[in-house]
């Protein structure tokens, strides 16, 4: 394991982010698995809430989907949330994350696409669409809105479900990735 994973490791465990995401996926009935990167995968986890084919508590990342589903830029995508929960300390990462989401929600009508966490954990490797905001949507492309997916994407909460202006079209070759994925 690389230096900086092991310190992210013994970071998110001292600040309580990784034993809450463990009593999480004990709670959701996952199998937990010793993953790379110094993370713990989750797999099979049951509990409804959130709507998300993956999400991140600490070192400890969650899926209802079978085991081999954590891989790739998926993977890649929830380890930098949890490199995320490190840098603020565990906890407050919940409060902040929220917060962010519910900007993304006033900007654009979707959690993530202005989230600032999604962001820079890659929107594209967690399947999430890249969206303009509100005030730079016009009229003229209302036509193009396209139905979103919200089994494909990873994070704390579910997607809006409803239609969306798409800015790119990355995002829609990644569920197509994603779905491909699932089906091997
Ligand atoms: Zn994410």
């Amino acid at each position: 394991m690389r230096r900086a994973h092991r310190i992210r490791q013994v970071v998110n465990y001292a600040n309580l982010s990784t034993p809450l995401g463990l009593l999480i996926a004990l709670i959701g009935g996952a199998r937990l698995r010793r993953g790379e990167r110094g993370l713990v995968y989750a797999y099979g986890y049951r509990v409804p809430f959130p709507v998300a084919g993956a999400f991140t508590v600490g070192n400890v990342v969650m899926t209802r989907h079978a085991e081999g589903y954590l891989a790739g830029r998926l993977l890649d995508h929830e380890s930098r949330h949890a490199t995320q929960y490190a840098a603020c300390v565990g906890l407050p990462m919940l409060v902040l994350y929220v917060s962010a989401s519910a900007l993304s929600l006033a900007v654009c009508g979707h959690p993530a696409s202005w989230n600032v966490f999604e962001r820079l954990a890659g929107l594209e490797d967690g399947g999430y669409p890249r969206l303009t905001p509100r005030w730079r949507r016009s009229s003229a492309r209302a036509g193009q809105e396209k139905e979103w997916n919200p089994s494909a994407v990873s994070g704390i909460f579910p997607p809006v479900r409803g239609s969306w202006n798409a800015e790119g079209r990355g995002s829609c070759r990644r569920r197509s990735a994603l779905r491909a994925r699932r089906r091997h």
